[in-house]
């Protein structure tokens, strides 16, 4: 009996650690592609590696905030309006 608490503490433990893992590499992504950090990083633990699949598929969606036309993810100077992009707080 105790061998299988151990094992599942264990378990639990390294579910814990990787989904962890996941979050900050999802909230990473998010943060160079202009997106919210913080609630990406909400996302990786409740999903882990499904986030951030999420995260690189949500990526070319971008809108340029100050003149609304979609711009690359990864820009870091708008090419329609040439304003500088901030990453998403
Ligand atoms: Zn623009």
């Amino acid at each position: 009996m105790e061998g299988i608490a151990v094992g599942t503490l264990i378990l639990i433990l390294l579910w814990g650690s990787a989904s962890l893992v996941f979050a900050i590499i999802t909230a990473m992504l998010a943060s160079i592609r202009h997106r919210f950090a913080f609630g990406w990083f909400i996302v990786g633990l409740i999903l882990g590696p499904l986030a951030i699949i999420f995260v690189l598929m949500c990526g070319h969606k971008y809108i340029c905030p100050y003149c609304r036309q979609p711009v690359d993810p990864i820009a870091r100077i708008c090419p329609s309006c040439q304003k500088e992009l901030i990453p998403a707080k």
